[in-house]
């Protein structure tokens, strides 16, 4: 059986809005394609071998527990951005997303570091950006949508000529101006969409899991689709909202 090995960085501090849930649904639907997702946590002072791991996964927080992990975190950027290079797969959530970057200013002006794999910057506003939301995405060059929610006071800037997860169809995205989402190297992605984002969003996971067994078998698998109805209700539940109120300031 092929094993999908994955590093979850700071599970205890990075985890709100149930962003554990991606784990547990990408361990379910890879069980369902006979692959085992071995899924080691990654806290402070641990050590992070760049080959070790074909997928990392990292959730959101609130500028108190980013401030806790920020410099562990910025400490690893070196073997994190070799990871990345050399193929791995990886899923940065809202306030992971934000310190996978250069760095993250919070409200009271304190710049946390940033890993330096993301090209970008984040600095918060006064008024947080909460919402559920709507991206128009395609990263196998088929256009599909992303359905989730977002609560951040973080606006991400991008650097020039960086690519944008996708365009937001309705919400407010990076920066409530720019009309995109998230940000993509390769098989790395960021984004602000916390929901948990996977349950609703199944084929996104099915990405992940493909791209994270093409680094460990050097073969990218063509998944049989699976029975989601459950998750189309949810994604579409979801879309509806965002179309309805997303992107509006509370
Ligand atoms: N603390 C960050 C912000 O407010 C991230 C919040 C989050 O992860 N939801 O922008």
């Amino acid at each position: 059986m092929t094993v999908i090995c994955v590093a979850h960085l700071y599970p205890d501090y990075l985890n709100i809005y149930a962003d554990r849930g991606n784990i547990a649904v990408l361990s379910r639907r890879a069980a369902w394609r006979g692959l085992e997702l071995a899924v080691q946590a990654i806290e402070p002072g641990d050590l992070v071998e760049p080959g070790a791991f074909d997928l990392f996964y990292v959730g959101g927080g609130q500028d108190r527990e980013q401030a806790l992990v920020a410099a562990d975190l910025a400490a690893k950027g070196e073997a994190l951005r070799a990871a990345v290079s050399a193929g791995a797969a990886l899923l940065a959530v809202c306030g992971g997303y934000q310190l996978l970057g250069r760095f993250y200013r919070d409200r009271d002006g304190v710049e946390l570091p940033g890993a330096g794999v993301f090209p970008l910057h984040t600095i918060a506003g006064e008024r947080r950006m909460i919402g559920d939301v709507l991206l128009e995405c395609s990263l196998d060059g088929e256009p599909r949508t992303l359905a989730g929610f977002e609560n951040h006071a973080g606006r991400t800037i991008l650097d020039e000529g960086a690519e944008p997860l996708g365009r937001v169809i309705a919400g407010f995205g990076n920066d409530g101006e720019s009309g995109y989402e998230g940000c993509r190297i390769g098989r790395a992605l960021g984004t602000y969409l916390h929901g948990p984002l996977l349950p609703r969003n199944p084929w996104l996971a099915d990405w992940l899991l493909a791209e994270a067994t093409a680094h460990a078998t050097g073969e990218r698998p063509a998944f049989e689709p699976l029975p989601d109805e459950l998750e189309a209700t949810a994604h579409d539940v979801s879309a509806a909202r965002a179309r309805a109120r997303g992107g509006r300031f509370r």
